[in-house]
């Protein structure tokens, strides 16, 4: 896989892992998410992946390539602000209570409108994914440049999973956005 190589930058332990997940491979019928009405939830992780992988091909963009977030002190929850209309997102560590600026988006901060997003469980406690669509070349294989651009959430508290953004990116290399998350 053309992505097994990629490591965490120096100057930012983030990330643990980019998987390049065909679509195919996420629709497997022995996993499965627990669907209970118009909510689906998980265990982990790889749970909220595959609820952001089908809400990725129901938009017609699929998602190619996911890193899961984790902040440098080792923490995975976080609390998530988020306007998709600015392409805004900003995660803060629920242990060190470091703040960041997701992806590009702190280059679009001063229009932005955020939101915070609480479950409907009243919790606003979440483990964060995020993922990406990649322009397709003339010979239909994957491109480089990212053409969309999601950010799901897994409740720490109920594990609901869902994808909390999308929007329009267009930042350039995958690999780059996705070191950015
Ligand atoms: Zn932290
Ligand atoms: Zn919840």
């Amino acid at each position: 896989m053309e992505l097994d190589g990629i490591r965490a930058g120096e100057d930012d332990p983030t990330f643990l892992s980019m998987c390049p997940f065909a679509p195919t491979m996420l629709l497997r019928d022995d996993i499965m998410l627990r669907d209970d009405g118009d909510y689906t939830y998980g265990d982990d992780h790889a749970d909220l992946r595959i609820e952001m992988a089908n809400y990725g091909l129901s938009t017609g963009y699929p998602i190619d390539s996911f890193v899961d977030i984790r902040c440098a002190c080792g923490s995975d929850g976080f609390e998530f602000h988020s306007d998709e209309e600015a392409g805004v997102a900003v995660r803060r560590c629920g242990s060190c209570r470091h703040e960041r600026f997701m992806a590009d988006s702190a280059g679009f901060a001063e229009e932005a409108k955020l939101t915070s997003h609480v479950c409907i469980c009243g919790s606003s406690h979440f483990q964060l994914t995020a993922g990406v669509h990649r322009y397709r070349r003339d010979d239909d294989s994957l491109a480089e440049e990212v053409r969309w651009t999601y950010i799901g959430c897994r409740c720490a508290s109920c594990g609901l999973v869902g994808c909390y953004a999308d929007w329009k990116c267009e930042h350039g290399n995958y690999e780059t956005l996705l070191r950015l998350m």
